[in-house]
């Protein structure tokens, strides 16, 4: 069984993550992937996201659009309020699901930020790594990051997709009272009407 944790804020959830969740999927043979919106991001510290219980939900109908797809509560809020540290989540996957050979999805901009995340070298001992391309991320900078030989087998890069959308100028859109339907699927469209979610 091959499963792909997709971690990220999810507010709201978008066609870009869609698109690269399905193209990983697909190049690398995925059975699940677990999109998983966090409770609290550990870097994401300006801005207070939509109540995890709507991202959750929005999630939720966005993974009804492929049979390999699934929501995960993996990263729900903390009862004690501290951040979800994605090394944590993959220790517990791997923990969980021991026969599963482990992958973490990401975009570009992740990426290239991953040196900042909590325990890096071990971020790349406990899963195998799908970067996906990302418009205004340029992947060729990898080099620069400083992986090892070693590090860097573990990093595949999916590089077919092009997806020139972001959730921060959704929102702005949505609060300004924008149309959003051609980036976002038509029930999480819905979702955000109904509850108000932006405003
Ligand atoms: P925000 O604008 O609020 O920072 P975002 O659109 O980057 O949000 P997140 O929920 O933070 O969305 O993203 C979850 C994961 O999906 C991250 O690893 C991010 O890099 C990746 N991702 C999001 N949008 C794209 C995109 N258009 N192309 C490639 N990867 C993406």
């Amino acid at each position: 069984m091959r499963v792909a944790l997709f971690g990220g804020t999810f507010d709201p959830p978008h066609r870009g993550h869609v698109g690269i969740a399905k193209a990983a999927a697909d190049v690398f043979r995925l059975d699940r992937v677990l999109f998983a919106p966090a409770g609290r991001q550990p870097l994401k510290t300006e801005v207070r996201p939509a109540a995890f219980s709507d991202r959750l939900a929005m999630v939720k109908l966005v993974c009804e659009e492929d049979a390999r797809f699934s929501a995960s509560e993996i990263d729900a809020p903390r009862a004690d309020g501290t951040p979800n540290y994605t090394v944590d989540t993959l220790a517990e996957l791997r923990e969980t699901m021991p026969e599963a050979e482990i992958f973490s999805l990401i975009g570009a901009d992740s990426l290239l930020g991953l040196r900042h995340w909590r325990e890096p070298e071990r971020l790349l001992e406990l899963a195998e790594w799908i970067v996906a391309s990302r418009p205004g991320f340029p992947l060729g900078e990898l080099a620069a990051l400083g992986f090892t030989a070693k590090q860097r087998a573990r990093i595949h890069l999916l590089e077919t997709v092009h997806y020139d959308v972001a959730a921060t100028d959704l929102r702005r859109r949505l609060r300004e009272g924008g149309n959003c339907s051609d980036m976002l699927l038509p029930e999480v469209v819905n979702y955000i009407a109904a509850h108000h979610v932006y405003g």
